[in-house]
């Protein structure tokens, strides 16, 4: 049944309070189900954007993510349940099944995949925006490298302890990541596996993002003031500034090159006939006694000047001062960059 304005009587009654809302309206309402989002990453952010996106009616979310549900996840990561984690369940087909009863009249695709530079085309396709919920530099830079190229707009977030940031990027626009921050981060990062996380934290900056990401795709995109925002929760500050003036020489949005999007720099190698991986494409000097002190309240620790050999059952990390590393206990790729992620931090 029409209710008006080119809704159906369900969809009118659904979305009403977004069509009342001066900034969305009804057309706006129609171009967001009209509209494709990408998330990379479904940890605390990514489950609260998708979240939010599913139910606000984006029309086709996809979700791509290549870790399971863990019980340390449920303390921050909205859409999951313990059934999740007791099942061991891939974080994006959990977030499918959830997301499809939350909202069943919109399309959620969920992929479980590492997103690289030999399937970025495929995973991420044709998307209006593509919003950031990974944790880690590596596919931030080449989520800038994807977009800048295609020109579609991303909105970068991070979480850490009780500090966020969040970032629009429109290429062409605004100064993308590498304007601001020219190369991705050496040494060792805190990450939430070893400095832990406040759940509120991640929710705030995800809400930012998808503040951002609703202005966007509901045709309201000169409506995003291009801003960065960082949030420390514990201490109560929060800070905006504009983006800076996007830089004349970036290598990304004015010289296009695209050095985050060729195969050639990344190519984790299993060890063959050991259930191994060695991460081999990192070149950055690691501090393996600043490494040391961070794991040392997380699992078994040895080092020396050489290596720092990391025990995280059922896995073992075998960490060089180089940034190579030999992840043992899988032969999965994924898997491997997934742990180097999250306990070297880069
Ligand atoms: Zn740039």
């Amino acid at each position: 049944m029409d209710a008006g304005e080119g809704f159906t009587q369900s969809s009118w009654e659904r979305y009403s309070r977004q069509i009342l809302f001066y900034g969305i309206g009804a057309d706006g309402q129609k171009a967001l189900l009209r509209s494709r989002v990408a998330i990379v990453g479904c940890g605390a952010l990514g489950s609260f954007q998708a979240a939010a996106l599913a139910r606000a009616g984006v029309g086709r979310i996809t979700i791509i993510d290549r870790d399971f549900v863990e019980p340390s996840n449920l303390q921050r990561q909205w859409l999951f349940e313990e059934r999740d984690a007791a099942e061991a369940i891939p974080k994006a087909i959990a977030a499918e099944r959830h997301l499809a009863r939350i909202n069943s009249s919109v399309s959620v695709h969920g992929v479980v995949a590492d997103l690289t530079p030999a399937n970025a085309a495929a995973l991420l396709g044709e998307t209006d925006l593509i919003l950031d919920g990974t944790d880690n530099f590596e596919a931030r830079y080449l989520i800038n490298d994807y977009a800048v190229k295609l020109g579609v707009p991303w909105i970068y977030g991070a979480a850490v302890g009780s500090y966020g940031l969040a970032m629009p990027v429109f290429p062409g626009r605004t100064a993308c990541l590498r304007c601001v921050y020219p190369e991705p981060p050496t040494g060792v990062q805190p990450t939430c596996e070893t400095a832990g996380v406040l759940n509120v934290i991640t929710s705030l900056v995800a809400s930012i993002q998808v503040a951002a990401a609703l202005q966007i795709l509901s045709g309201h995109t000169a409506d995003v003031d291009p801003r960065i925002t960082r949030v420390e929760l514990w201490t109560g500050r929060i800070r905006q500034t504009s983006v800076p003036a996007r830089d004349p020489e970036c290598p990304t949005c004015v010289r296009r090159e695209f050095p985050f999007l060729a195969e050639s720099r990344r190519a984790p190698a299993g060890l063959c006939g050991r259930n191994a991986v060695q991460i081999h494409e990192r070149e950055c000097a690691l501090d393996l006694a600043a490494l040391r002190a961070r794991l040392e309240p997380l699992g078994e620790v040895r080092a020396n000047e050489f290596a720092l050999r990391f025990v995280i059952a059922p896995y073992e990390m075998t960490v060089f001062p180089d940034g190579r590393a030999i992840i043992k206990g899988t032969s999965d790729a994924g898997v491997a960059r997934s742990l180097y992620a999250r306990y070297i931090g880069v």
